[in-house]
């Protein structure tokens, strides 16, 4: 049996982080992960030729936890191409022309569709703050755009940025959501856009989660999927499905909000946290890489929202050829190993692409994510935040997904697992001093 003072549950951004804090303050922390690496839903890997980001990947100054983090390991951002040029279909209509001219076209649409953002949140990191979003927070991302009453092309274009954004559907994808993502960014959608595409981390993720790892004297045991957790007044008993078990005073639940009920949890969380997790969100769509013949223009394209891939992008121009990320809405309806459907699908956006690989990982098969990144539904955030972020008993969850300020970004982790570390350290502290005082 092993005995920790805390035990982390994932060794994903939020997980690496609470395991540094804690570890340095002196507890003896423990790490049980269930994959053979670390960091989580972000993964940085070789394929097509060069090491590409499989999950999360772009970072802004405008997010201040993941900015911190680089900067107090010297990890510099790098930045993305300068698009010149832009295709996007609106009714049976294909158009081209520079990237400004869309931008320019969904401006007016997402100006007054996130008009209120600051009004709603404002103190983004505090979304509760203002008690009126409980009456829009039943509203879906489609009302609220219907709401609008715009030209169809207008419309159109709306939903599929939107599409994108939430990487999933919007039949059920909260309002409140889009509008704390655009106050987030000080209430401006080109600067929240610009946040959430343009500057990637030199040396990719997998360089700051090492730093981070390495700047632990946390343990971190790899292919250790938990299966159980018991908790009683004295501590956890966990078990991983191989059957080992290990102890703990206090124990992170740092894993994905998606897959919170495949562990046993006695006595099981509040139903109210069963039920969130059940739910899950509405990000659960597809990240796909895809090389293609020649040298491209620097181009990006945005499809209808119901296409496979409704939005592509060139990330890396070679000598003869060119790397672009895409994204859709519907993990299900992209195969990352069918270089053929992938050129259908392209064919569909931009004119005359010659496909000569492609690269991705299905986040939503994927039994330790279950979903991308987390873009809540309706009711989420007034009926299940606070109670997520609660602590019950020595069981706290942590990660992006229930974080205040970015959720759904390797920011949202980080300050996450920060808050889950700070708030452990103080209970193990208020445990040390009563049986401090049960001496004397
Ligand atoms: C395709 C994609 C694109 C994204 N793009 C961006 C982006 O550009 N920028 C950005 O900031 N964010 C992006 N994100 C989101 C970002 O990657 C996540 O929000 C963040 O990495 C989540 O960190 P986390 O620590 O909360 O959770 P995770 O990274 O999911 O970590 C949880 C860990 O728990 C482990 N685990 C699960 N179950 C068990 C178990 N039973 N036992 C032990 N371990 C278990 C998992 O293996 C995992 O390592 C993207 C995500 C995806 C998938």
């Amino acid at each position: 049996m092993d005995n920790s003072d805390v035990l982390i549950i994932g060794a994903g951004f939020a997980g690496l982080t609470a395991a540094r804090e804690l570890s340095r303050h002196g507890y003896k922390t423990t790490i049980l992960e269930a994959r053979d690496r670390i960091a989580g839903r972000t993964h940085l890997e070789e394929h097509l030729g060069r090491n590409l980001e499989l999950g999360g990947t772009w970072v802004h100054w405008t997010q201040p936890y993941v900015w911190a983090e680089m900067g107090r390991y010297g990890i510099h951002p790098v930045s993305g191409p300068d698009f010149t040029q832009a295709y996007w279909s609106t009714g049976n209509q294909q158009h081209t022309g520079h990237p400004d001219e869309l931008m320019d076209l969904l401006d007016a649409p997402n100006q007054a569709l996130l008009a209120d953002s600051r009004k709603y949140f404002p103190l983004p990191w505090s979304p509760l703050s203002n008690p009126e979003i409980t009456n829009i927070d039943g509203v879906t991302l489609s009302e609220a755009i219907d709401h609008l009453d715009l030209p169809a092309d207008q419309r159109q274009l709306l939903r599929s940025f939107w599409t994108l954004n939430f990487n999933g559907a919007l039949d059920q994808a909260a309002y409140t959501q889009a509008l704390r993502w655009c106050a987030a960014a000080s209430g401006s959608w080109q600067l929240m856009f610009e946040t959430c595409a343009t500057f990637k981390i030199e040396g990719g993720t997998r360089r700051l989660a090492e730093a981070i790892l390495a700047d632990s004297n946390a343990e971190l045991l790899l292919e250790h999927p938990v299966a159980s957790i018991h908790r009683d007044a004295d501590g956890v008993v966990v078990r991983t499905i191989s059957g080992h078990r290990f102890t703990a005073r206090q124990l992170i639940l740092a894993v994905p909000l998606s897959t919170l009920n495949d562990i046993d949890i006695q006595p099981e969380l509040s139903a109210t946290k069963r039920e969130a997790a059940t739910r899950s969100h509405a990000g659960r769509g597809a990240k796909l890489w895809v090389k293609v013949k020649g040298q491209q223009e620097r181009f990006v394209a945005m499809g209808p929202e119901d296409a496979p891939l409704n939005f592509v992008q060139v990330e890396y121009i070679d000598a003869n050829t060119t790397t672009l990320v895409c994204f859709g809405p519907v993990a299900a309806a992209v195969d990352v190993t069918d270089t053929a459907a992938a050129q259908r699908i392209l064919d569909e956006l931009v004119p005359g692409l010659e496909v000569l690989e492609i690269a991705g990982h299905n986040w939503v098969d994927d039994k330790y994510a279950r979903s991308t990144w987390s873009m809540h539904y309706t009711g989420y955030l007034t009926e299940s935040l606070a109670e997520l972020q609660r602590p019950e008993g020595r069981i706290r969850i942590a990660g992006s997904d229930i974080a205040n300020g970015w959720g759904g970004f390797i920011d949202g982790a980080i300050e996450s697992g920060l808050d889950a570390a700070r708030t452990v350290a103080e209970q193990l502290e208020n445990q040390l001093r009563s049986s401090a005082v049960l001496t004397v």
